[in-house]
Formats: structure tokens, sequence, C-alpha cells
């Protein structure tokens, strides 16, 4: 892989606006650099723009280099930049796996990149040779979201390895979900692909969809690339602390998710006795997607009760099918309860 001739060519080229806080970095006692209000303390200073402290946390939990991380405003913020910085609008594709999340679309749709899907086999199985298939010398993204949503199974392994192999452009791997599934993470094998790109966020098991903080990591010449389109200030300041002091509670995250999944399995049990289930897709996620007889129907039975689950029913190869997040045990059981009686 040739970096320099993935990347548009204005972006390679790009001088990142130099902020106070780039310019000068460490302890100083007086700071007249960044036209701050000095009287209204301690908010009133620009945050690290490279939240270092934070990177140096996450860098120990998920043992990798603080240069390949990067945090952005949610997962949306490096979609968005991944599709800025390598794709030439109206010139250069992207293609993707069909289902899958959303905002890989619309994000190309908004920076008028063609977007090419890829149907997904029976029981939402990657084909890796399809995937390739449907790249052209244009593509210069490959979109894989591991567990899948909303599928919520993983793609297999060795194919998603045969399409980092084989593809010279970047292929972006979403683990949103990852802390629930039973396979490892890319993240230790991103020295052995440079054209990896690992997507994680804080809104899934880390359980803090509200503080809006995604991650991505991939080499620090890609990293180097989203540092420099990014907003200098992206992350701010009550974010970057408030997520420093929850990276303390790892075993806590850990326990979640196991009361999350125990939670899921109870839940599919319940699921396969009532008769307008008609399948439960096996799940490695926090959600479950399953196929009723008549999903609008049921859909708006259970908005009537006060109870929302996703609608997948327009999406390709999940006609009939509902989304459901796992819920606390009383969350769960109430699904249930109403589920039972929805005739
Ligand atoms: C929920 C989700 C995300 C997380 O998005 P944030 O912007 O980090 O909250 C990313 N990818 C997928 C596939 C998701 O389902």
């Amino acid at each position: 892989m040739n970096l320099q001739q993935l990347v548009r060519k204005n972006i390679w080229n790009l001088k990142a606006y130099s902020s106070a806080r780039d310019e000068f970095k460490g302890e100083a006692s007086v700071y007249l650099d960044a036209n701050e209000n000095p009287l209204n303390g301690p908010y009133n200073r620009y945050p690290d723009p490279l939240q270092w402290k934070l990177k140096e946390k996450v860098s120990r939990i998920k043992q990798v280099d603080v240069k390949k991380i990067f945090f952005g405003n949610g997962s949306d913020e490096p979609i968005d930049l991944v599709i800025r910085i390598f794709c030439e609008p109206a010139v250069d594709n992207i293609v993707a796996i069909d289902p899958t999340y959303g905002m890989y679309k619309v994000c190309a749709d908004i920076n008028n990149v063609e977007y090419r899907q890829v149907l997904l086999k029976d029981h939402f199985i990657l084909d890796a040779e399809s995937v390739l298939k449907a790249t052209d010398d244009n593509t210069k993204i490959i979109f894989l979201c591991s567990p899948n949503n909303p599928s919520g199974n993983l793609l297999d392994k060795n194919e998603i390895l045969k399409i980092i192999q084989n593809f010279s452009g970047i292929v972006v791997v979403d683990e949103a979900y990852i802390d629930f599934a039973p396979d490892a993470s890319w993240v230790p094998q991103l020295d052995k692909y440079p054209n990896l790109i690992i997507l994680q966020t804080f809104s899934k098991a880390w359980g803090i969809a509200a503080v809006r903080l995604g991650m991505a990591f991939a080499s620090p010449e890609i990293i180097s690339l989203f540092n420099k389109v990014k907003y200098p200030y992206n992350i701010n300041v009550l974010t970057q602390n408030f997520v420093q002091a929850e990276l303390d509670k790892l075993e806590l995250k850990e326990e979640w998710v196991k009361t999350i999944l125990q939670q899921r399995t109870h839940l599919e049990k319940e699921l396969k006795k009532i008769a307008l289930v008609e399948k439960i897709y096996p799940s490695d996620a926090n959600f479950i997607l399953v196929k009723v007889d008549d999903a609008n129907v049921i859909y708006n039975k259970l908005v009537d009760r006060g109870i929302i689950i996703r609608n997948r029913n327009t999406v390709s190869l999940c006609n009939g099918c509902l989304r459901i997040t796992i819920g606390t045990e009383t969350e769960n059981n109430t699904l249930i309860e109403a589920l039972s009686h929805i005739i």
C-alpha cells in the first residue's frame, strides 16, 4: 500500500491549522497566548488538542501505542474523516457490506462519494470475494462492521483477513460491539496491516453514549492524517477528564458485559416461546435481531405500550425483522410480557 497515492492530494498537501496549544507545549506560569478569559477558571482554558493524558490511559488498557490512537466526537467523527481524507468527491468510491450501520452511507452521501453495497450471504455471512469484486481502481475504502449492526453476528475472521490482504486501499473494521463478542479485537494486528483502521466506542459496553467519545486505531501515519483534518479542539475538557475517570471502571464494565450477555441468553430463551417470533438470529452483540410475522404491527403495538425497539423491516435481508437492545432484567421481562399479549 502506498499511503500517499491513496490520500486526496489536497489533504496530503494540507498544512494543518496550528493552535496556540499546538505551538507551546509544556507547563508555564503565565498563559497570554490564546485569548482566553483569565478570570473564570478552571474551564477557561482550551483543552489539549491531542488528548495525551487520555491517550496514555487508553494505551495502557488496550495495549496499543499512543501514536496509533485517535479520539473523535463519537465514532461518527472518524467515519466522516476517513472519507474526507481518502475519497475525492464524485471520483472515488467506497464498498461496504449490506445490511450494516447506516452512518457509512450517510457520510459517503454527504461527501458526494459513491457508496457500493455488497449483500451479505444468507445468515449475514461475509464473502470476501464478492466484496473484492465490487472494488475498482477508484475504491479507496471498504467498510466492515464486526459484530455487524443490525444482524448482530461477528464476520468471519478469515474472510476479513482476505479482504485486508487483497485490497490495496483502506479497510475499516468497526468494532463498536467487540466487548460483547467471543472473538478478539483486530487492534493487536495493526502492525501487520498498514491499511487497517479499527473503530471502537465508549457508547456501548462502557455505557457512556451521552459523553460522545469514539476511538480509531491505525498506523501513526494514518493517525497523523486524522489529526491534520479534525477540528483543533474536537474533544472538550469535560469529556477528556470524565472518560479518564470512567476508565478506572474496567472491572465494572466487564461485569456489565457479563450481565448483559446473561440477559441476552434469557431473552433469547423467552422469545423462543412466543408464537409470533419466527426466527432469532444468533448475536455476538448487546442486541438481537428477530424475525416476526408482521414487524410493523408488532412495532406499533409495542410503541402503544411505551416500549421502543428498532424496526428494521425495510433494511436489506431484514424483511420482517425487529432489533431489540438487551435491557435490564425488568425491561426485558416487560418486553416479553408485552409480546406475549400481542396476538
Ligand atoms: C453504536 C455504533 C457506533 C457508535 O457510534 P458513536 O458515535 O461512537 O456513539 C459505531 N458503529 C456502529 C456499528 C454502531 O452500532
